[in-house]
């Protein structure tokens, strides 16, 4: 691990951000530390992170690069893969890394085993606790782990994102609520909101 990009503090912060440690939140803490070890630390605007999960490790992504949805820097595609692109906007310069399928762990792995009885509320006592070892050694493993190991680091060539910008707002004619221009449609030569235009087509 890499002491000098993202100090033990930092990491005990981004675990109290996100409420809990975890395997997927220490991914998503790695994948921060590649990004700052190429395009430096960001405080405010200077990577755009393109998320293809929406997952634990997206949090930490949040927090140590300082990329929120409020400010139009974090974009999410609903891929369900641990893949991560981020864009240096000083630098001018992408990367897209995939975490590798091991780095997760695969599916006759006793962590995930234990993961699915869990959701099948099927865990004896003992298995509970085994569940909560399993996931804190996983942790520790994946925290440790040489960051080669854990991705696979390829030049993107996807555009940067552009900055978000203030569009004017169109009152739709059903609800009357104030609506961005871009997400309005229009329905018999009315406009009408994204919410109002599904309720109408589905009246038609
Ligand atoms: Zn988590
Ligand atoms: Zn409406």
């Amino acid at each position: 691990m890499n002491q000098q990009s993202i100090s033990p503090e930092l990491i005990k912060a981004t675990i109290d951000f996100h409420g809990h440690s975890c395997p997927g939140l220490a991914i998503g803490i790695r994948a921060a530390e590649l990004a700052i070890n190429r395009f430096g630390r960001s405080v405010d605007e200077e990577i755009v992170s393109v998320v293809e999960t929406d997952m634990c490790a997206v949090d930490a992504i949040q927090f140590l690069l300082g990329c929120t949805f409020g400010k139009g820097n974090l974009i999410h595609l609903d891929y369900g893969k641990s893949a991560f692109t981020f864009h240096s906007r000083q630098k001018g310069k992408s990367i897209r890394i995939v975490a590798k399928p091991n780095a997760i762990g695969d599916p006759s792995d006793e962590l995930i085993v234990l993961r699915t009885k869990k959701l099948k509320e099927e865990l004896t006592p003992d298995e509970q606790e085994r569940l909560k070892e399993a996931m804190a050694e996983r942790t520790k493993r994946v925290m440790e782990a040489d960051i080669d190991k854990l991705f696979k680091v390829k030049p993107s060539h996807s555009p940067i994102p552009r900055k978000a910008r203030i569009l004017e707002s169109l009152i739709c004619r059903e609800c009357g609520e104030a609506t961005m221009e871009s997400r309005t449609r229009r329905l018999f030569g009315q406009t009408l909101c994204l919410s109002c235009f599904e309720a109408a087509e589905k009246r038609l």
